[in-house]
């Protein structure tokens, strides 16, 4: 008698090959049979009108933390997502010594945007090394977790605080070439970094990993390539676009490893860099024949803000300044009509790319404090400035100051026009899914990049088949993963299952709730048309809703 038997419904099975209806038989955590099966189970679930697919694959997402006090990973789990990699950007909770604790924590509060309460009150320190890590995760999974040693934590593991100061010696790097190396041991499934040049943590210090020299970060990588095992990870940034692709390729050639990098996107502030950036990785990933892919978002990226918590304008020293001073002199700032002048020229007169959209016509009023304010809401900068003949950044600080800096603004950062996006997730070496899960609590939620890559882009913009829609979010990412038992349905493989209804398959805007440590509030976000999310056999999810079961794992390559 089986498990779960999965009855009539088609199959994408992962590989991209063309769909077919059949039903699938699951014993003990693993696919038994695929066919037309006529044997009884303990229960079977009516997939009539449903794709039944192999469990997506989060390949970007920052739950290191979350997992311990949410271990479905919510929402990920709503999404179809069985399986998430964490230790992403350079970030991980390991290896760290006690007393290394709170600069892990100091670069996640900044980068990362969780609160130093959440994380606080949320983690309980049970690890130093990787290994006893990745062993407390496993002890309450709902859906399976594997991680990435992060850069920033292996350095302050070695150089103390400082990792924020200077290059390190040659004796340090190679402590943390055994560190790397210890972790690839315990079941790391990689290495990230972070280059990012707007990546500061708590206390305005770069993060420890943007202090490495070129060299120290070869020969961590090398420890990869030595090992034949795992995937690098790039986390970059800044203008210089083609150089990271460079990069990319030169590390890639180096160690002979899959090497992820970030990202292409659409941009409002350079509209057609795109084209570049994928004809650059196309010429090293087809021509050279490079293991190199490029991450993409398939949801534009909505950056929510106020002038109490923006980090939008950090690049600009300015409006650096201002969110920096504590208050009344930010408010101070914020009036005084020289200083306007200069947070002005910043921000929208200088024309060098920027996060910043540099255009009041894309962002608009999103939630004011005042009554009477409410008219301005879900309306552009522009036009309520426009109306009353005033400037857009005068208009923008003068409500700002009118409510305390409560007044908040969105905008769409990345991937605003939908020409471009559909361009770049066709693209063989463009891995779909810069989720970044977990992360960025209170701007905005992307957990469900799966169900808006199936509804919005392939179904509504037909952009591609959903056999080949399934391979991008499946069997392609626990390929260059090296998780070797996942993203295919086979006999034989990991029984990880999202059932989803191509026609109405999609993704809620996100909302607000208050369910984290502390008492703290983020964003979630709802889906459409994913009935069940099956983990290793059980079901996880069922209409939207939690089952109970716990039955995820810490997956560790094999090989
Ligand atoms: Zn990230």
């Amino acid at each position: 008698m089986y498990d779960l038997l999965l009855k009539g419904g088609r199959i994408y099975d992962g590989s991209g090959m063309p769909s077919y209806y059949a039903d699938v038989a699951i014993e003990g955590g693993k696919i038994i049979e695929i066919g037309r099966l006529n044997g009884t189970a303990s229960r079977t679930l009516n997939m009539d009108g449903l794709a039944v697919a192999p469990g997506f694959i989060d390949p970007h997402t920052h739950l290191d933390a979350q997992l311990f006090w949410d271990p479905l990973g919510t929402s990920s789990c709503f999404h179809g997502v069985t399986s998430v990699i964490v230790g992403n950007c350079g970030l991980s909770l390991a290896p760290a010594k006690p007393e290394n604790r709170d600069a892990v924590i100091k670069s996640f509060v900044r980068v990362e945007a969780i609160s130093r309460r959440v994380l606080e009150e949320g983690i309980q320190w049970k690890w130093n090394s990787t290994g006893e890590y990745l062993n407390a995760l496993g002890t309450r999974l709902g859906i399976n977790a594997a991680a990435l040693v992060g850069h920033i934590a292996v350095r302050h593991c070695v150089m103390g605080e400082d990792a924020v100061e200077r290059q390190a010696t040659a004796a340090e790097i190679a402590k943390m070439r055994e560190l790397v190396r210890q972790g690839m041991e315990a079941g790391a499934v990689g290495f990230s970094t972070n280059q990012n040049p707007r990546h500061i943590r708590e206390d305005k210090k770069p993060v420890a990993s943007r202090l490495a020299a070129d060299e120290e970060l070869g020969s961590l990588l090398d420890v990869l390539g030595e090992m034949n095992r795992g995937v690098v990870q790039l986390s970059g940034g800044g203008a210089d676009a083609r150089g990271r692709i460079a990069y990319a390729a030169q590390m890639a050639r180096r160690t002979g490893r899959p090497v992820l990098w970030q990202s292409i996107n659409h941009s409002w502030s350079r509209p057609n860099h795109w084209q570049e950036m994928l004809a650059n990785t196309q010429r090293v990933f087809r021509e050279e024949g490079l293991p190199i892919y490029a991450m993409t978002q398939a949801k534009p990226f909505q950056n929510r803000y106020t002038l109490l918590d923006a980090q939008c304008f950090d690049e600009f020293p300015t409006w650096k300044s201002a969110m920096f001073s504590p208050m009344p002199a930010r408010k101070q700032m914020f009036a005084d009509p020289a200083i306007r002048k200069k947070l002005r020229a910043e921000a929208i007169e200088d024309q060098s790319p920027s996060v910043f959209p540099r255009r009041w016509d894309v962002i608009f009023v999103d939630h004011v404090k005042l009554p009477k304010n409410k008219i301005f809401e879900r309306k552009t900068v522009q036009e309520v400035a426009g109306a009353e003949g005033k400037d857009g950044l005068d208009w923008f600080l003068d409500i700002s100051l009118e409510e305390d800096l409560e007044t908040r603004f969105v905008h769409t950062n990345t991937q605003g026009d939908p020409k471009a996006v559909c361009e770049i997730l066709k693209h063989p070496a463009v891995m779909i899914g810069q989720s970044d899960a977990g992360a960025h609590m209170g701007y905005d939620a992307r957990f469900g990049y799966s169900t808006a890559f199936l509804g919005c882009w392939v179904r509504d913009h037909s952009i591609m088949s959903l056999e080949e829609a399934v391979n991008k979010l499946t069997f392609r990412v626990a390929s260059v993963f090296g998780l070797s038992d996942r993203g295919l349905l086979r006999p034989g493989f990991a029984a990880d299952i999202a059932v989803f209804d191509p026609a109405t398959v999609n993704t809620f805007e996100p909302e607000y709730v208050q369910d984290l440590p502390a008492n703290e509030t983020r964003m979630i976000q709802k889906a459409a048309g994913v009935p069940h999310t099956i983990v290793n056999g059980e079901v996880v999810i069922e209409n939207g809703a939690p089952t109970g079961a716990l039955p995820g794992k810490v997956l560790r390559p094999n090989g």
